[in-house]
C-alpha cells in the first residue's frame, strides 16, 4: 500500500524533510506531497545583509519547486485548517489532502500588528525590520542616508527566528557606521527583553563584553510595549528608549491556521512537539521540524537540518510499526557575524551550553572567538543551503548530535 505523507511547509524544514523522505521511499511506497502558500523560498541567513548592501533580496530567492526532487507533489495553496481526528488537511483553494503521515513545517510568523503603534505611520518610514526581504530592502535604503543620531535594535519578545540575528545586526552597524567614516556621529543600541545579551551565559558574557569593546549600549529585560514614531519605544515598565531609526524584530507566533485546527498547537500557534522524537503531542502521526515545534532550543535553520535525521527516521518506523527513536538532542550551531570581515561561532544542545573549542573537532572551525574563517564560513553556507542541506544530504563531518570532540569542557567526555 502507497502511504500519503503530506508535508506542510515548503521552506528549509519541509523542503528537506521531502527530498530526504523521497530518497528513502520508492514511489509506489510512499507519495509524497508539499505544500506552500507562495512560490518563493527565502534563504533567511541572507537578510541580514541585505541592508548594509551586501547582497540583494532578489539574490537570495529561488522557486520553491525547483529544491523538490523529481516525485514529489508541489501544491501551491494557503492551508485553511487540518482536522487531526478525520487526517485531513483542508487547503484554502478548497482541495482536501488525506494523509497517513502529516510533517508540519510551516515556521514561524512574524505579528507585527500585536505590538501597539509598530505598524503606524512610522513603518517602513523610521521604523524597520530586516525579517522580511521588503523590510530588508527598504531599511537598508534608510541606512544609505542615516548620517547621525540614534539607532535603535530592539527585539520584542523570545522567541525569535535566529536569536543571534539582531546582534549580528548591531556588529555589522557597527562596522558599517565605521567604514562611512561617521560611527562618532551613531549611537547604537540594543534593547532587549533578556537579561544580557544572549539567553545562554558563557556566550551573553562574551558577546556582551564585544558589545562593551565597540560602544554598543545594552538596554536589558526590555518588554516592548509600544513604539510611538515621534521616535521613543515604550516598555510596559514604563522605561523608554529614544531613537531615530528603529530596528524592530516583531513577536512570533505559529502559523494562523494552527490556530483553525483544533487539538494542534498552543497559544502562540506553535505546535506541542516531544523535544527528542519529534512526534507532535497532537497525534501520534503528526510529525514536526523546525520553527513551528515548541521544542526548547533556538528557531534556526541549523536546528532544523539536525532534526531532520530524527524526523525522517521517526517517520519511517512510524510507518513500519517500529518504536520511535528519541534521536534528537536539541543541537543548534551558528554562526554570528560580528564586522570587520570576522564571525563567532557557537555550537550547544539542550544540556550543554556554547563552549570554547574547536569545531566539529579539535583541529576545526574556533568557536566562541571571533576570526575570518567563521566568517568564510558563514558566507560558504549559502552554497551549503541550496546544494547539501536542501537537497537532504548529510554534510560530511557534521554530525546531527552536538560533538563533544574539540569542545573546552572539563566534565565532558571526549566521543
Ligand atoms: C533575518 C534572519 C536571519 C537568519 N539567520 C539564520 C542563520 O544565520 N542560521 C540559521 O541556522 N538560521 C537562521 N535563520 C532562521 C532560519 O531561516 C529558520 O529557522 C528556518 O528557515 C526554519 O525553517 P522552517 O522550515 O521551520 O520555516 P521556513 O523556512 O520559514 O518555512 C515555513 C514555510 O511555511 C509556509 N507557510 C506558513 N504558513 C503557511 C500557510 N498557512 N499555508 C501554506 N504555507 C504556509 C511559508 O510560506 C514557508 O515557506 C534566520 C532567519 C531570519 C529571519
Amino acid at each position: 500500500m502507497t502511504s500519503r505523507i503530506v508535508i506542510l511547509g515548503g521552506g528549509t524544514g519541509g523542503t528537506l524533510t521531502a527530498n530526504r523522505l523521497r530518497r528513502l521511499y520508492p514511489p509506489e511506497d510512499a507519495a509524497i506531497t508539499v505544500v506552500d502558500q507562495d512560490d518563493r523560498h527565502v534563504y533567511q541567513p541572507g537578510l541580514l545583509f541585505v541592508p548594509f548592501g551586501l547582497t540583494h533580496s532578489e539574490d537570495i530567492v529561488r522557486p520553491r519547486e525547483r529544491q523538490l526532487h523529481d516525485g514529489i507533489e508541489f501544491i501551491e495553496s494557503a492551508i485553511d485548517r487540518v482536522d487531526i481526528v478525520a487526517n485531513e488537511v483542508h487547503l484554502a483553494n478548497n482541495v482536501t489532502l488525506g494523509y497517513d503521515v502529516l510533517v508540519v513545517a510551516t515556521g514561524a510568523r512574524l505579528v507585527p500588528e500585536e505590538t501597539e503603534g509598530l505598524l503606524g505611520p512610522g513603518w517602513m518610514n523610521n521604523v524597520f525590520t530586516f525579517y522580511t526581504p521588503e523590510g530588508a530592502g527598504a531599511l537598508g535604503a534608510a541606512l544609505a542616508t542615516f548620517d547621525h543620531g540614534r539607532l535603535v535594535v530592539n527585539v520584542v519578545d523570545m522567541p525569535i527566528k535566529c536569536p543571534v540575528a539582531p546582534l549580528e545586526f548591531c556588529f555589522l552597524a557597527d562596522w558599517y557606521f565605521t567604514e562611512r567614516g561617521i560611527r562618532d556621529r551613531v549611537q547604537i543600541t540594543y534593547a532587549t527583553p533578556l537579561d544580557g545579551a544572549f539567553t545562554k551565559p558563557i556566550a551573553a558574557a562574551k558577546l556582551g563584553g564585544m558589545f562593551e569593546e565597540r560602544g554598543i549600549e545594552i538596554v536589558t529585560e526590555f518588554n516592548t510595549g509600544e513604539v510611538d514614531p515621534g521616535g521613543r519605544l515604550v516598555a510596559y515598565d514604563g522605561r523608554e528608549v529614544p531613537f531615530d531609526l528603529a530596528v524592530v524584530i516583531p513577536l512570533h507566533g505559529g502559523a494562523t491556521y494552527v490556530g483553525r485546527s483544533p487539538g494542534l498547537g498552543d497559544e502562540l500557534d506553535f505546535v506541542p512537539t516531544d523535544d527528542h522524537t519529534l512526534q507532535s503531542k497532537a497525534a501520534p502521526n503528526i510529525f514536526v521540524i523546525g520553527d513551528a515545534a515548541n521544542v526548547p532550543t533556538s528557531k534556526a535553520g541549523s536546528v532544523t537540518h539536525f532534526e531532520g535525521d530524527t524526523l525522517v527516521g521517526n517517520v519511517r518506523r512510524f510507518l513500519a510499526g517500529e518504536p520511535l527513536e528519541p534521536g534528537f538532542d536539541g543541537h543548534t550551531n551558528c554562526f554570528i557575524e560580528t564586522g570587520f570581515h570576522k564571525a563567532l561561532l557557537i555550537d550547544f544542545n539542550y544540556d550543554t551550553e556554547p563552549q570554547p573549542g574547536h569545531y566539529p573537532t579539535k583541529v576545526g572551525l574556533p568557536l566562541l572567538k571571533e576570526s575570518r574563517v567563521n566568517h568564510l564560513g558563514k558566507l560558504l553556507f549559502e552554497s551549503v543551503y541550496w546544494h547539501a542541506l536542501l537537497p537532504g544530504r548529510d554534510l560530511p563531518g557534521l554530525t546531527s548530535t552536538m560533538p563533544v570532540s574539540g569542545k573546552e569542557l572539563p566534565d565532558i567526555q571526549e566521543d
